[in-house]
């Protein structure tokens, strides 16, 4: 079914490859490219980011200044900041843009070892390896982690860099219906039977791999109940988590705080810095044991330049700023917000009558389309109000689930939001997109 054609799920797709591959690109030709051609719809090219924490941003062809409600700026670092930019500057100027040498060979600086234990007593864990990129972190850590005679099993909507990791691997894949447990554990049962020791056992290791929030569903991981079935069944539990770190727990720890999950039950933490932090990078944390394991193995720690100490600096910054650790009540300040405004936005979509995936306390929030073709006039529309919303469909979706991706910011304001909803719900009603009954206005 074209549901099975999503770039991210069909990782273990079996003899039909082929021919699902070309039905793939038939589809991809009928729905990409009258979407793709009409250039009015997007903002696709961005003349510049402003400086207010990056809530606002300007096309290319002078279009005005348009209130963004696409970027991954949780917390609104991705901009100037009071205690982090001087920081930035400073660093910019006592080190270099980039070391231009590897981990091993130069490229550490005592700046990469702060960072790693600032993140590693961050995210509660014994230790942490930083690396230049996100995506990289999931794709290049995979293969090391686990080969040939092992078993991963992945959520069915994981994201691409998981995929891609998981099929370098060399392990065999198994998906799981997204963010279900029961079906979790029907998949290690029909692998392994229940409380066998690791050593009797047909596969060498079990990597089970989730997400703390699912970037196209806006949706909190159930993670006790998939912890609880990893520990049944003596299985490693590999979480990303980069869209819940920084942007969700009361200290902004992610899943783990906010689920009340203790970080010693979670084997393999992942995270990216592209988000609430504002810089780039990703991170991997876990035992000490790990960590040391990951240094000598891990060929995008041993061959790639390390992660730009301007950039490093930042997530330093942000991380302090988060904690309260610059003097200020800021990051605290920050946290409410986000949740706050979500929790608003995402209250408001709904009485208006859209159907709007994922969970509370959840930045990300995907207000459903479902009809490829509504795509171009909803994005247009909104651009005209001067909204920007970013739209997401097949093949990161499948055919049939367009949506349209908002995600908001500690940096939106009040003001910010309430034109938002003003702007969507005029367009909703033009486009034909509330689902449900309005709820009637309270006196
Ligand atoms: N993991 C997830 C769940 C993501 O959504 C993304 C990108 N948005 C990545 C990894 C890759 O991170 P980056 O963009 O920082 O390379």
């Amino acid at each position: 079914s074209a549901n099975n054609l999503q770039g991210y799920a069909p990782i273990c797709l079996g003899l039909e490859d082929f021919y699902i591959r070309r039905l793939y690109h038939r589809i991809q030709d009928c729905f990409g490219r009258p979407i793709a051609s009409a250039p009015d719809a997007w903002f696709d090219v961005v003349e510049r980011y402003s400086n207010d924490n990056n809530k606002t941003l300007k096309r290319t062809n002078n279009v005005s200044r348009c209130l963004n409600l696409g970027s991954y700026n949780y917390l609104g670092f991705a901009a100037a900041d009071e205690y982090c930019t001087p920081r930035v500057i400073e660093t910019l100027k006592n080190y270099s843009p980039s070391t231009c040498s590897s981990r091993v060979d130069g490229g550490t600086t005592a700046l990469h070892n702060d960072l790693e234990e600032c993140v590693a007593r961050f995210v509660g864990k014994p230790a942490a390896l930083v690396f230049g990129m996100g995506y990289v972190t999931n794709s290049a850590i995979l293969p090391v982690l686990i080969g040939k005679g092992g078993l991963i099993i992945s959520d069915s909507l994981n994201h691409n860099s998981i995929v891609n990791g998981a099929r370098g691997s060399g392990a065999t894949i198994r998906v799981f219906q997204h963010n279900t447990p029961s079906h979790l554990e029907e998949v290690l049962r029909e692998q392994i039977a229940e409380g066998q020791p690791r050593t009797h056992r047909p596969w060498k290791k079990i990597i089970v791999i989730v997400e703390g929030i699912y970037s196209m569903e806006g949706e909190l991981c159930k993670l006790p109940e998939i912890i609880a079935i990893c520990k049944k069944y003596k299985a490693y539990t590999y979480l990303d988590e980069a869209h819940s770190i920084g942007a969700v727990g009361k200290t902004g720890r992610g899943v783990c705080e906010l689920l009340g999950v203790d970080t010693a039950d979670v084997d393999i933490m992942m995270g990216t810095f592209t988000k609430s932090f504002g810089s780039c990078g990703g991170y991997i944390a876990g035992s000490k044991e790990l960590i040391q394991y990951l240094k000598y193995t891990c060929p995008a720690h041993l061959y790639a330049t390390s992660i730009s100490p301007p950039a490093a600096e930042q997530i330093i910054s942000a991380i302090k700023v988060i904690l309260g650790e610059d003097g200020s009540s800021r990051g605290a300040q920050k946290l409410i917000r986000i949740r706050e405004n979500s929790n608003f936005f995402r209250s408001e979509l709904q009485k208006m009558g859209f159907e709007v995936l994922g969970d509370n306390d959840s930045p990300v929030m995907p207000i459903m389309l479902y009809n490829p073709a509504k795509i171009p006039a909803f994005s247009r529309e909104c651009l005209k109000q001067n909204v920007a919303v970013v739209t997401v469909a097949f093949p990161a979706t499948p055919l049939l689930l367009a949506r349209a991706r908002i995600c908001i910011s500690a940096s939106h304001t009040k003001e910010d939001l309430i034109k938002a909803l003003e702007v969507i719900s005029m367009v909703g009603d033009l486009v034909g997109i509330k689902y449900f009954p309005a709820e009637p206005e309270k006196q």
